[in-house]
């Protein structure tokens, strides 16, 4: 975590780690107002700029990844590893998919690109819906209700 801070040139803060912390905890691809209005609670001094400088300075550094999955605001992602994304048409969760390097290698190579283009990295997104949206219209329970926050 020090590491990551210092090898993006920034001073090491509680505030800072607090916002590496958050990230890293999270699966959901958090937008930054998202993560700035949980940090807020803890730390109430806390700028929105504060949060969005540190995301933009590991975003350079490749210690996060930001992904812009749909027309809303860019979402940011601890997981800078190549894979893909399943999005929830219902309520709009975020899952990661884990692709195998070779996959996408090989999807890049029968796209038969644009003369001249140079294939940087293949992303998909399956749409479709969540295992809670999916689900019978059964009533939730509090616990099902709550993982889905
Ligand atoms: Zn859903
Ligand atoms: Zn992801």
């Amino acid at each position: 975590m020090l590491d990551a801070l210092r090898a993006c040139g920034l001073k090491v803060t509680p505030q800072r780690l607090a916002i590496l912390n958050q990230l890293v905890g999270d699966p959901t691809h958090p937008t930054a107002t998202e993560l700035f209005g949980r940090l807020r609670e803890e730390l109430p001094s806390m700028s929105f700029a504060t949060v969005y400088n540190t995301l933009a300075a590991l975003t350079k550094q490749g210690l996060c990844a930001a992904r812009q999955l749909e027309s809303g605001p860019v979402r940011f992602d601890p997981n800078v590893a190549p894979h893909d994304h399943a999005v929830c048409d219902s309520c709009g969760l975020v899952i990661d998919v884990m692709t195998e390097g070779l996959a996408a290698a090989s999807a890049a190579t029968n796209l038969k690109p644009v003369q001249g283009f140079s294939v940087r990295s293949v992303e998909r997104i399956y749409r479709g819906r969540c295992v809670q949206c999916a689900a019978p219209n059964e009533p939730q329970t509090d616990a099902e209700k709550e993982t889905g926050d």
